[in-house]
């Protein structure tokens, strides 16, 4: 019933932008599927194909409270190795690097 929720809150975006934008405001919202990465302990961890309403403008993501709850009990499993799709190769990078060194 919560997945129903979803359905018109997408038709409303779509037929009449009547939802709007929590952060800025604006009613260009769409529905889409997106990406997220996070930390879980010493590990970064990425999920993708998340169902979401994304505005246009500031690109704030809302998602509905099953979709939240779905990645709750994913982090709950605690995203056993076995079942991620596949493994990416993350960069790098150290904020000090891009500094300035003292006495150039
Ligand atoms: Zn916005």
């Amino acid at each position: 019933m919560e997945v129903k929720t979803v359905v018109e809150v997408e038709i409303e975006a779509g037929e009449d932008a009547a939802a709007r934008c929590e952060n800025c405001g604006s009613t260009r919202i769409h529905a889409a599927r997106v990406r997220t990465a996070f930390w879980d302990d010493d590990r970064l961890v990425v999920i993708e194909d998340i169902p979401a309403l994304v505005c246009e403008t500031c690109h704030e993501r809302y998602f509905d409270d099953a979709t939240v709850t779905v990645l709750d009990l994913m982090r709950g499993d605690g995203f056993p190795a076995e079942r991620a799709r596949r493994e990416i190769n993350v960069p790098v990078f150290s904020f000090d690097d891009r500094l300035v060194p003292r006495g150039s």
